[in-house]
């Protein structure tokens, strides 16, 4: 195909923009939304390497999960009461957000409640021990005993579950494309930024088609963020997930996102039958780091046990598509979000550990909030850098203030 002279000058043209946000998954493009949301007149710029949704965001299985990716207890050990009373209402609050601000039907949302299922007898006394202090704590959970969760699952073999009422499930491809059309940004797709560059009047975004020149900068690019700034690798570290789908398996017999044996397996079946089906990465932790996109035949394989053992009316089943994805793992599990050295006023988030679909339509308002310099974000402390932060390290926001 030949290129005609204004395409070939549209090509080169520099972009000039308010806020240029970095990555087109679900926290660029919610980041995008909520900046344009609170400032409309903001010109807002997404620039992603791929398409939207190339990335975790386009590949993961749709749960629209409630609290961290630990049970209640863990939780509770792992970052106090306060704090894990703060992170499940701040996922209630996304999910909340996404079904009251966004049009559900346009990403298929269903819900259906999910289940937080044991593998274990171990796991099952915490899951049925965590009941009353969430419920305490605002979320209306009940524990199923063994034969009642083998039921709502038509499985076998598991020790109980929970069954988490406000849990969802949708299509994240689809949520993240409503989403960037919703912000009405302007989306530039398969422009790979390599270089982030302060000018001393603006930042300036080295891709390899055009430059684009920002006001403020947003990094949203997760797992990639270490390629881009190699300071902050401390921050997040990439690790893969694989899934597979399955021919549709009809009458369809799971209505609902399980998620179990602490997560390490998670399953679905959408709504033609085809069942979804991915984990098995704490069997091959040596293979399932880094950024190839790949599957292996022997997690593939532990995938296939893990759903016949459980779910013998899958046996036999044809196995239609194999998948990977990157995650962004983040040193306590939990997102960070930071500013970018060297930059006043640029901001990045990272490190969603296998669960930003649960914090991230809501997150991208946080990150806007942020980035307009509003006074003191709600729940920013949450999820700031400044955990991880030395005293002779500050955290510098846009307001001035300290994260
Ligand atoms: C297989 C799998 C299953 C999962 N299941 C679930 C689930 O059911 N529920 C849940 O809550 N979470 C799940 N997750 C995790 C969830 O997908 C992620 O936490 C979430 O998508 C992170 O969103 P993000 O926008 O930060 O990152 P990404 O979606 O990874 O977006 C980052 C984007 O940045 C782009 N980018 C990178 N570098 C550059 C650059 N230099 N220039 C421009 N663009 C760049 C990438 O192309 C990518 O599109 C799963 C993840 C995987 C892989």
């Amino acid at each position: 195909m030949t290129l005609s002279f204004w395409q070939q000058r549209n090509r080169e043209a520099e972009i000039a923009c308010d806020v240029a946000v970095v990555g087109g998954g679900l926290i660029g493009c919610a980041t995008a939304y909520w900046l344009r949301r609170l400032r409309p007149k903001l010109e807002v710029v997404v620039v992603e390497a791929g398409r939207l949704a190339s990335g975790a965001s386009g590949r993961n299985a749709g749960f629209l999960l409630q609290g961290t990716s630990d049970d209640y207890i863990t939780a509770l050990q792992l970052y106090g009461p306060e704090r894990t009373r703060r992170l499940w209402n701040f996922t209630r609050e996304n999910q909340r957000l996404i079904t009251s601000q966004l049009k559900p039907e346009a990403f298929d949302l269903e819900a259906s409640g999910s289940l937080t299922v044991a593998g274990s007898r171990k796991e099952a006394e915490r899951l049925a021990d965590g009941v009353p202090r969430m419920r305490a704590d605002g979320s209306p959970v009940a524990f199923l005993p063994p034969d009642e969760a083998n039921r709502r699952l038509s499985g076998q073999g598991f020790h109980g579950a929970l069954y988490v009422p406000s849990g969802c499930m949708l299509n994240p491809a689809a949520l993240v494309a409503y989403v960037a059309a919703q912000s009405r940004a302007l989306v530039l797709e398969d422009h790979p930024v390599c270089e982030v560059q302060e000018t001393g009047e603006d930042v300036l975004l080295e891709t390899t088609v055009r430059r684009v020149r920002a006001a403020q900068v947003v990094l949203a690019v997760n797992a990639y963020l270490p390629r881009l700034i190699p300071s902050l690798s401390r921050f997040v570290r990439p690790v893969r997930a694989q899934m597979l789908a399955t021919e549709p398996l009809l009458p369809r017999w799971l209505p609902l996102p399980a998620y179990s044996h602490e997560g390490y397996f998670y399953l679905r079946q959408h709504d033609d039958g085809s069942l979804l089906l991915g984990g098995a990465r704490h069997l091959h932790h040596d293979v399932e780091r880094g950024y190839e996109d790949a599957t292996t035949p022997a997690l593939q394989a532990d995938l296939e046990r893990y759903l016949h053992h459980h779910f013998p009316q899958a046996r036999g089943a044809h196995v239609q598509q194999r998948w990977s994805g990157v995650m962004g793992f983040s040193p306590d599990r939990l997102p960070v979000l930071g500013a970018v050295p060297g930059l006043v006023g640029s901001y990045w988030a990272a490190g969603f550990t296998g669960h930003g679909m649960g914090y991230g339509f809501r997150f991208g308002r946080l990150m806007a909030e942020v980035v307009l310099g509003f006074p003191r974000p709600e729940e920013l402390d949450l999820f700031t850098e400044a955990r991880f932060l030395k005293e002779s390290e500050p955290v510098r926001l846009a307001n001035g203030s300290t994260g």
